[in-house]
């Protein structure tokens, strides 16, 4: 009782402190101090934290208010609140090994000609793996995959297809027009056979192509499908956002969903209208993405189509005025849930050779293991894929070797740099790290997908996936982008941090792009974990507004997925160093808190999880 009164005397005196010192702190710091108030004197707060609480989420208050208790009743060595709260002393002596140099040495050795492109199933996927465990190795991790040691092998599929330089349509009348490879259209078998056939098939004009019960929308209508080539819009309905997260893009949106679910329709193929707008970047990434060998994991008894394909907008215009049909005008009543497919009146057949080569790749990874006897067996995860392109088509210049510097190069060092700052600590955290390194991403997240469908352990005790892609060579941002924004609780922890480091959260600026499908965080989320992808944003400090989102867009126009993505002087990594330290105590807060992140409630994963957790 004694103790209480005590400690309600010290809150009296803080409330008071906090009127006086009104304005001098952060207003982050202010607000720990309103969550602590709130916290122990069930509400007796300052006017000022009355107003901090409306306008703020009350789901900050956990993650807050619990270290902030600790921190301030002493437990941490006093009360100096501009130290990250929860974690412990000497995390910031061992984040100190997360440097420019260290980043940069690494992502030099990962991008280099030496590694030639990382291509899977190729010797520079092997060498780059092999640098990769050694680097684990060197950092005290120990192996993730038992017997296997490092790796986790996995086998793929290489599917290539040879696709005519003119593809031909008719119609009613007999008439034929053509389109032509690569300018026009590109695409591959959907089937793991030695030929892929569209046979006299009807294309029909289906919209979107989704159905989404949860939003009351069906492209399709109960239309017999069987046979027919489907024509698609990309993307998923944007103009409202009370209508598929509005501009944000879901997985409806991805060209993944779009195959998926023609091949449930029993639709022969399957072609997606390309737009910059509704892709989320420009054609040749369709066509590089598109080219020559396409890897996937072994096909199972799920339905297939034949034919994966992609046309531009301006093919698909003059296909469509070829079938007497207003491309716009269709695209208009596509937008309307009563939208029914439209027969096109044309027909075409292909006939295609298929070449089919296994080949075999690893997933990396290492662990190193927890602290605590009753919450060791819960891993959090810090993952970056590692493969590229490898050797392919020339760019303007003649360079063959897609380096994969930016992408993701960067990201893997990060990675690196965070293991070695776990091992830097005393005392490893409470729960495990794996630090993990997909294989195959670009075709499609094809290891975190084997992984996921193959874990080392039961999902319910994987904790989190932090994800690390990309990364910022500009220059330090005031802020941080959290991909698809607004899904777990790993976000709330992520926007303390941030704010220990100066900065504010963001959600993307290119929502279109479904960019939080796109890495190998979605196959965590696939299996119900919590997982998060953040980088630096486009605030750059001291650059005019625009500047950042300038930056972004000349790098996708220029380098993404073209061998011009390599290690240039010109970089800047004080931002791509601040990220890593922020991972680091992302995944550090996580791997000691009691309990572990959750999807917000109503997330689309959330009942995944809860099942995983059941289990
Ligand atoms: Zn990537």
């Amino acid at each position: 009782m004694r103790r209480v009164r005590r400690s309600m005397s010290l809150l009296r005196a803080l409330r008071v402190a906090l009127e006086m010192i009104e304005g001098t702190l952060a207003s982050h710091d202010e607000l720990r101090i309103c969550y602590f108030l709130n916290a122990v004197t069930a509400g007796e707060v300052s006017s000022r934290c009355q107003k901090y609480f409306r306008e703020t989420e009350m789901k900050r208050y956990v993650t807050v208010a619990i270290p902030v208790l600790f921190l301030i009743t002493g437990c941490n060595g006093g009360g100096d609140v501009s130290v990250p709260v929860g974690l412990p002393e000497d995390a910031e002596t061992a984040a100190e090994v997360i440097t420019a140099s260290a980043l940069l040495e690494t992502v030099s050795q990962i991008a280099s000609d030496e590694m030639m492109g990382r291509g899977p199933g190729t010797e520079g996927d092997r060498l780059a793996r092999a640098y990769l465990a050694q680097r684990l190795e060197a950092a005290g991790y120990g192996p993730a995959f038992g017997e296997n040691g490092y790796e986790q092998p996995m086998s793929m599929v290489g599917v290539t297809t040879e696709l005519p330089e003119e593809w031909a349509f008719r119609n009613g009348k007999g008439l034929g027009i053509s389109l032509h490879l690569a300018d026009e259209f590109i695409g591959g078998s959907g089937v793991q056979h030695s030929a892929a056939v569209v046979d006299d098939a009807e294309l029909v004009f289906v919209g979107y192509g989704i159905t989404a019960p949860e939003e009351d929308w069906d492209d399709y209508k109960g239309a017999d499908l069987e046979g027919k080539l489907l024509v698609m819009l990309n993307d998923d309905p944007d103009w409202d956002p009370e209508l598929f997260s509005g501009e944000r893009r879901l997985y409806y949106g991805r060209w993944k969903y779009k195959y998926e679910i023609a091949a449930e329709k029993g639709a022969v193929g399957a072609i997606i209208i390309h737009t910059s707008l509704s892709a989320g970047y420009p054609w040749p990434v369709v066509l590089t993405g598109w080219s020559g060998e396409q890897f996937e994991l072994p096909a199972g008894d799920e339905p297939r189509i034949q034919l994966k394909a992609w046309m531009t907008e301006e093919a698909s215009r003059r296909l469509f005025d070829f079938a007497g049909r207003d491309l716009d005008a269709l695209i208009e009543a596509a937008r309307n849930r009563d939208f029914s497919p439209v027969p096109l009146g044309l027909t075409t057949s292909l006939d295609l050779a298929v070449d089919l080569r296994e080949t075999e790749t690893a997933n990396v990874g290492g662990i190193l293991r927890g602290s605590d006897p009753d919450l060791a067996d819960e891993v959090v995860f810090l993952s970056a894929h590692h493969d590229y392109f490898g050797i392919g088509a020339p760019d303007d210049t003649g360079d063959t070797i897609y380096n994969g510097a930016l992408d993701n190069g960067v990201a893997m060092a990060q990675a690196i740099s965070v293991a070695e700052a776990f091992s830097a600590l005393s005392e490893p955290p409470r729960r495990s790290i794996m630090v993990f390194f997909p294989a195959a991403e670009e075709q499609g997240l094809l290891g975190s997908k084997y992984y996921t469908e193959h874990p080392t352990m039961p999902p319910g005790k994987m904790a989190a996936d932090i994800n690390f892609e990309l990364g910022n060579i500009w220059g330090r941002t005031g802020d941080v982008t959290i991909f698809g924004k607004g899904k777990s609780t790993l976000e709330d922890v992520l926007a303390d941090l941030a704010a220990e480091q100066g900065r504010y959260v963001t959600s993307e600026s290119t929502p279109r792009s479904g960019w939080y499908y796109r890495s190998d965080q979605f196959s965590f989320a696939r299996i119900g974990v919590p997982a998060i992808w953040f980088k630096s944003g486009t605030d750059f400090i001291g650059q005019p507004e625009g500047w950042g989102e300038q930056r972004y867009a000349e790098w996708i126009e220029r380098n993404y997925h073209r061998p011009s993505d390599q290690v240039e002087d010109s970089w800047i990594l004080d931002g791509l160093v601040e990220d890593a330290h922020l991972g680091f105590r992302l995944a550090l807060t996580v791997a000691s808190a009691d309990e572990m992140p959750t999807w917000y409630p109503g997330d689309e994963f959330e009942e995944e999880r809860l099942a995983a957790l059941a289990e």
